[in-house]
């Protein structure tokens, strides 16, 4: 059987937000079959639990963020990614603030995190969105789809106008594996223009970026000391992103997504359009995993 999975232990870290700016504490908590990703925030009284879904994304400009009953989650992409990226299904994500901790900017903090505590498999099986038809959205010359396939994939393009861009690959894709994600795509990190970085500052966004947590460009070139992770970590890290905005579908998907210039915006409205079109998929699971395609048993290795 496919199962789901949840962590073996707690975990903890803290940092600031990419946005606010502001010092959190997070906390990642094993949880019962069919919690699904929960976020959990206890600095406030009573505490508000929200479960992370594409249906309650209230904020998409720079960062996912997720809003109910006027509480809000901020920048939940690459933990979502990262809890994806191992194959956890149920989780309870404690924190002390409105927005999670960017730490390094990519999700390679929260794999170390998720690999230290463990990931166990539990007795119920895993529950796959399996994608019947294509979905796909559409703004100007932005485009995100998702497609029937066995297994799941993931290809990306972008352009920007810029010096730095010229000399990397702007189009990637990615046969999701655990082993792939770690390597080819986690390690990846956010990206930023010098040159917006004062327009975000007075909308009170990137507070707490730095080249700590971003990757930063000027007209020309990475500023940076260290450079870069991957040649082309721009696209990978619109890969890492998009992991993670499909996963608050609340499931894993079997399909193949594509984008062009897509954003968390786009990203969540092609998730929104899965959800709303109960034709475009169905449910499975795998009792046996001998019925499941080898790109599917794959997926996520197995876990202890
Ligand atoms: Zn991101």
């Amino acid at each position: 059987m496919i199962t789901q999975r949840t962590l073996k232990a707690p975990v903890r870290a803290s940092g600031i937000g990419l946005h606010g700016g502001r010092q959190v504490h997070v906390s990642m908590l094993p949880a019962a079959i069919n919690t699904g990703i929960v976020f959990r925030r206890t600095d406030l009284s009573p505490v508000v639990e929200i479960p992370a879904s594409a249906l309650l994304v209230g904020e998409a400009t720079m960062c996912s963020t997720l809003i109910k009953d006027g509480v809000k989650v901020a920048t939940v992409e690459h933990i979502m990614s990262a809890l994806f990226g191992l194959g956890v299904d149920n989780c309870v994500v404690e924190l002390s603030s409105p927005e999670i901790p960017i730490l390094d900017g990519s999700a390679a903090p929260f794999i170390y995190l998720l690999q230290s505590a463990g990931v166990v498999a539990q007795a119920a099986p895993r529950r796959f969105m399996r994608i019947k038809r294509k979905v796909e959205v559409v703004e100007g010359d932005k485009v995100a789809r998702l497609e029937p396939y066995e297994g799941y994939r993931l290809s990306f393009g972008i352009e920007f106008k810029h010096p730095a861009f010229k000399t990397s690959a702007q189009t990637c894709a990615l046969e999701f594996t655990t082993a792939n994600y770690v390597k080819e795509v986690s390690r990846a990190r956010t990206f930023g223009f010098m040159g917006d970085f004062e327009v975000l500052r007075s909308r009170n966004l990137a507070l707490g970026a730095s080249m700590d947590n971003a990757v930063a460009l000027d007209k020309y070139r990475v500023v940076n000391p260290d450079g870069l992770r991957y040649d082309d970590e721009f696209v990978r890290h619109k890969i890492l992103d998009a992991v993670g905005d499909l996963y608050l579908i609340g499931a894993p998907l079997l399909g193949a997504y594509s984008a062009y210039k897509s954003g968390h915006a786009l990203n969540n409205q092609l998730a929104c359009a899965v959800l709303k079109d109960e034709q475009a998929w169905e449910w499975t699971t795998f009792a046996d995993e001998a019925t499941a395609a080898p790109a599917i048993v794959s997926m996520h290795a197995r876990a202890a």
